[in-house]
């Protein structure tokens, strides 16, 4: 005879708690997901529902705003992707933890957290050469001691140096001979993440309802 499991389902909300705040874009708990790194401003937790990271404490959907707002450049809004193919790749080597980013957007994040301002994504388009860097960036961030080195030394991202010397004298070797396997590589995860929408960088534009 077939037995039939009682499986509890438990809400995500049944997380919540001192460890576990809700998310500022949907509300749902937010999870650890990367412990303290070098440069940036405490552990990071991440929301199952919508993708959003936050690094640090969380400070509520007027703030994760305020950052949104401040990604602004003329009629677009740049993100980069935290549900992309990379981020997933390079966890705490991915390109977009950056030291004055607190808030670590997604397509469906945005969504969520405009929504509250009756605000919604009007259109997304997927960029390709600052994708292209960003998972390059990525795969290279996952050999070198430093964080995004080979782009801070080319002016496109704040970089996080090594400590030691001899670390920063490693990297930047690294990141010169790496440099060309580390774009063969990036350039089929990158077609595949703009294909399946899990590109590393889009500009969204957005409209009030
Ligand atoms: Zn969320």
């Amino acid at each position: 005879m077939k037995q039939v499991e009682d499986i509890r389902v438990v809400p995500l909300e049944a997380g919540l708690g001192p460890e576990n705040p809700p998310c500022p874009a949907c509300g749902e708990p937010l999870f650890g997901w990367i412990g303290s790194k070098e440069g940036l401003a405490g552990p990071v937790r991440r929301c199952e529902s919508c993708g959003l990271g936050v690094v640090g404490s969380s400070g509520g959907f007027e703030e994760a705003l305020r950052e949104f707002d401040l990604l602004r450049t003329g009629e677009a809004v740049q993100i980069a992707n935290r549900a992309g193919f990379a981020c997933s790749l390079g966890s705490a080597g991915w390109f977009g933890l950056q030291p004055q980013g607190r808030y670590l957007f997604t397509l469906e994040a945005v969504r969520r957290l405009i929504a509250r301002r009756d605000q919604v994504v009007k259109s997304r388009r997927w960029q390709p050469a600052a994708s292209l860097a960003a998972t390059w960036q990525t795969l290279l961030n996952s050999v070198t001691f430093g964080h995004n080195v080979a782009l801070g030394a080319l002016d496109k991202a704040p970089a996080i140096p090594a400590g030691q010397p001899w670390q920063r004298r490693i990297d930047a070797l690294a990141s010169v001979v790496l440099a060309i396997p580390a774009f063969l590589v990036a350039l089929p995860v990158e077609l595949a993440g703009a294909a399946f929408g899990r590109g590393s960088v889009y500009a969204l534009s957005t409209e009030l309802l």
